[in-house]
């Protein structure tokens, strides 16, 4: 087994991250309402609706239920859902219920309730924040991935809002949910495995399916970044969800690690943004490569840096639901991007957040 350039040690065993074979997916039919309560409040708005609490009647368990309308788009994100969650970073899904719901043919989905809410909403509560819980975060974050990439399915809407902690103790978990968007790559594999390693093909040979993960890897780039600073790599101007000259930017990799916030960053955490932020998705670091990274294989050794995370997303709170949108935008956009973008990297950043911070810090 070779060891990596930057961390010097062999690479992590994957094979621990794989779950047993999960259970074959088979919805009950009988009335949701035997088994549970259905409660009006609501944990969560998404897209396809509101995420209701539900009482299991026979453990008295709270649990969260996400309805989803019968059709093919809805049978895809269930079962790639289903056959991920049994990994601890990633929501767990109890039971599947197929009920006429509202006189619809629905998929009733009840999932663990995850008390703790959202990513950056419970850094926002806590009173400091270290460089090394940073990397802690961006680890759990990376075992997911990990894991739906080796079992060759991208999420494709890796976003903070699809981040949540599964209570409000300091050692409650953060997990993955919201597999609406997520894409299997039949056959993938076959052109990489080992045996069949085509060294002489250009990535885009293999087609557009390599860039579905590269999107999660982008993703990755993003949290990593605000979670060490508080503002995103990438602003659009005016607040105008994902404008031309937000996507140019991020096309061109056009982002910077500007001080204050970034001055007692260390270089390592810089490095692994560096290798996610690519332009071109065939350079972006994979997630193998994430999880053998020096910041995240020795995230226990990580400088315990006080971060400028909470005061800065407590300052722009207002912004945060533009941060949110612009960030769905991104990934929309890249999912239906035909070809990866091949721009060069152009040093300067434009970013009228950093514009309003450096006047600030300089007092003006
Ligand atoms: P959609 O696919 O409609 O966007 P999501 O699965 O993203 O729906 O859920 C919408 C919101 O509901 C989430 O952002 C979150 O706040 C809340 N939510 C989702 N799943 C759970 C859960 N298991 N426990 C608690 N809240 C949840």
């Amino acid at each position: 087994m070779s060891s990596h350039p930057l961390t010097g040690k062999a690479p992590p065993d994957f094979a621990a991250h794989v779950p047993s074979a999960q259970k074959p997916l088979i919805p009950k039919k009988h009335a949701i309402t035997g088994d549970y309560t259905i409660l009006t409040r609501s944990l969560g708005v998404g897209v396809n609706g509101k995420v209701l609490e539900c009482i299991h009647k026979a453990t008295g368990e709270r649990r969260a239920l996400k309805i989803l309308r019968e059709n093919p788009k809805s049978r895809r994100e269930l079962d790639l859902h289903w056959r991920s969650c049994s990994h601890e970073n990633i929501v767990n899904i109890c039971d599947v219920y197929e009920n006429v719901f509202m006189g619809h043919r629905s998929l009733l989905v009840v999932m663990e309730c995850m008390e703790g809410g959202e990513l950056f909403d419970r850094i926002q509560d806590k009173g400091h924040f270290t460089e090394r819980e940073a990397a802690e975060v961006v680890r759990c974050i990376s075992l997911a991935v990990a894991h739906l990439h080796h079992m060759d399915i991208a999420h494709r809407d890796l976003k903070p809002e699809n981040l949540l902690y599964s209570d409000k103790t300091p050692s409650a978990k953060l997990k993955l949910t919201d597999f609406g968007f997520a894409k299997e790559n039949h056959g993938s594999k076959a052109l990489t495995t080992p045996c069949y390693t085509p060294y002489y093909v250009a990535p885009e040979v293999l087609g557009p399916e390599k860039y579905d993960t590269s999107c999660d890897m982008w993703s990755i780039g993003v949290i990593t970044y605000i979670l060490l600073c508080g503002f995103p790599p990438f602003y659009s101007y005016g607040g105008a969800p994902i404008s031309p000259g937000m996507k140019k930017r991020i096309r061109q990799g056009q982002y910077g690690f500007p001080d204050p916030e970034w001055t007692n960053v260390s270089s390592q955490a810089k490095d692994l943004i560096k290798g996610l932020l690519k332009t071109n998705p065939a350079d972006r670091f994979t997630i193998d490569d994430v999880l053998r990274h020096r910041w995240i294989a020795g995230y226990q050794e990580v400088p315990q840096t006080p971060l400028a995370c909470i005061q800065v997303l407590q300052d722009d709170k207002e912004l945060w639901p533009d941060i949110q949108d612009e960030m769905s935008h991104a990934l929309a956009t890249m999912r239906v991007a035909d070809e990866p973008s091949k721009i060069k990297k152009v040093a300067d950043a434009n970013n009228p957040i950093l514009a309003r911070r450096a006047k600030k810090n300089s007092g003006k």
